[in-house]
């Protein structure tokens, strides 16, 4: 990638441990403060149920991001910013204090044994779709959303 070149990504959050919902606030404030990344939108929170997991409920959330990182430089900075919240990775979907997946980069199509994106599950989860749909509909097709109509999330946003 030539210097200058921004990219649009996607970024998904989520925690469930401690308060999680400061985490994921301070884990926005964080990548947009990332050098070579500006922030350009983000979603209401939403709860969601654990998937395949323990613990307690999920805060999620989707930010829209411009980036001059290369994905694999951003996947690092994320990985950074995760460690700083205190993640540990005991086992396999253990209960997180921050968890920051890059779902979207450009249209670009990564397959390397570090980084995959799309991001390979976000199409079977619907506490990725919806936030990602709140702010960018043109990229989740509504055959998607429907597909996982029947997972539970709901909105913490306090607005009627
Ligand atoms: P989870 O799948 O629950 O998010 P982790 O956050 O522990 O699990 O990530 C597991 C691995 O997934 C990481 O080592 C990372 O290299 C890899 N990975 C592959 N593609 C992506 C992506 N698009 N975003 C974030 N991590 C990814
Ligand atoms: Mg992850």
């Amino acid at each position: 990638m030539s210097a200058g070149t921004w990219v649009d990504a996607f970024v998904g959050l989520g925690a469930n441990l401690g308060n999680a919902q400061e985490a994921v606030c301070a884990a926005v404030a964080a990548i947009g403060a990332l050098d070579g990344v500006r922030l350009l939108g983000q979603s209401p929170l939403y709860g969601s149920a654990p998937v395949d997991a323990g613990g307690g409920d999920y805060v999620n959330a989707v930010v829209r991001v411009q980036t001059r990182l290369p994905a694999l430089t951003l996947l690092h900075a994320l990985r950074e910013i995760e460690a700083q919240a205190g993640r540990e990775r005991p086992f396999r979907n253990a209960p997180r204090t921050l968890d920051l997946d890059l779902l979207l980069y450009g249209d670009q199509r990564i397959q390397t044994e570090e980084l995959t994106v799309p991001h390979p599950r976000m199409a079977q989860r619907a506490f990725v779709l919806r936030p990602l749909a709140d702010i960018a509909p043109g990229r989740v097709p509504q055959s998607q959303l429907d597909a996982v109509a029947h997972q539970s999330v709901w909105s913490l946003d306090p607005r009627p």
